[in-house]
């Protein structure tokens, strides 16, 4: 198969042709029709993350058919399924045991710890795919986004809790997704982006939100929450000024550059800080289940596999509103 493979950090991608991969048991082997770019990616291709093997094929947010099922046939042969970013969990530490096998002490990570979907196919553990709808209503392509940065996204709006004014720093991938759904739900979107990012700043207005302005301005009003998607530490304190008493900035990346201090005062009445740590299959479960519902429109950019190094970069640089798709 044609694959794309990460050979060392901070070295560019390679196109390559790899063996088919073969199906252990318990996993399914798919065709990856469409395989979303996520920030996490470039944070592995820049060596900001360590990968948990290399060489790598990098890609956790797969769309894909099933042309061979598991031996249980948890989904059958044609199938379309998604591959999200949580690949394996152990099912027996605290934590798996506690509904939290978001922070499984022996989790294995799509596209991290096992080849993911920047390539032809891949394999996939059965009980960590989800079931996608037929492709008519909702094309691959469009889907792709949703399986990373919409659910961790969504992960990080439900530690928001019944928060009314919502602030998203980084008007990027998730949270252009997140928007819509924050919208769907009533509340109100203040949308933060990179200075002199206008074409951001329209775009959140486009989707629903009643503000957008600069990281470095102060809304017009005192925020319930903050999600924070931008890798910039420096977002944190800035955020927590824009807080409410009470309210919660809530960091959703995997990585962020370091946070620098702050007066105590800005954390004073309440106001917390909090990370979001990959997901749980039951976010993944409700989260496509409300997708279709609202509906949430994906803007995607989409790339031919091969060029996979130019869309990382063209993320890098902000080169494009909403998300990144790869097209094997
Ligand atoms: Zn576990
Ligand atoms: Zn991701």
């Amino acid at each position: 198969m044609r694959a794309i493979v990460l050979d060392a950090p901070a070295r560019p991608l390679r196109a390559t042709e790899l063996p088919d991969p073969v199906p252990e048991p318990g996993q399914v082997l798919l065709r990856v029709h469409a395989c979303g770019i996520c920030r996490t990616d470039l944070h592995l291709r820049d060596g900001e993350l360590e990968p948990g093997r290399l060489p790598l094929v990098l890609g956790h947010q797969i769309v894909g058919e099933v042309l061979l099922p598991d031996e249980a046939s948890t989904h059958a042969v044609g199938a379309r399924v998604g591959v999200p970013w949580l690949g394996w969990t152990c099912g027996e530490c605290r934590y798996c045991r506690s509904g939290r096998e978001n922070l499984c002490e022996r989790a294995r990570f799509t596209g991290r710890d096992v080849d993911g979907g920047y390539a032809e196919l891949a394999v996939a553990d059965a009980r960590f795919c989800f079931p996608l709808p037929p492709s008519a209503d909702w094309p691959d392509l469009h889907v792709a986004p949703l399986l990373c940065g919409g659910l961790i996204g969504y992960r990080a709006l439900r530690m928001a809790g019944d928060a009314e004014r919502i602030g998203l720093y980084g008007f990027g991938s998730a949270a252009h997704m997140i928007c819509q759904v924050a919208v769907h739900e009533g509340r109100e979107v203040y949308a933060f982006t990179r200075a002199g990012d206008d074409a951001g700043q329209a775009f959140a207005r486009e989707l629903g939100a009643v503000w957008a302005g600069t990281s470095e301005e102060a809304p017009p009003t005192p925020l319930d929450a903050a999600l924070i998607f931008a890798p910039a530490g420096p977002l944190v304190p800035a955020a927590l000024k824009a807080l409410a008493p009470g309210g919660t900035a809530i960091c959703a990346g995997i990585h962020m550059s370091d946070i620098p201090s702050f007066p105590y005062d800005d954390l004073w009445r309440e106001r917390s800080i909090r990370s979001v740590a990959n997901l749980t299959r039951r976010d993944g479960r409700s989260f496509l289940e409300l997708a279709p519902r609202i509906p949430i429109r994906t803007r995607v950019t989409s790339y031919p596999l091969a060029q996979a190094e130019r869309a990382l970069a063209d993320l890098r640089a902000g080169a494009f509103e909403g998300a990144a798709v790869l097209v094997p």
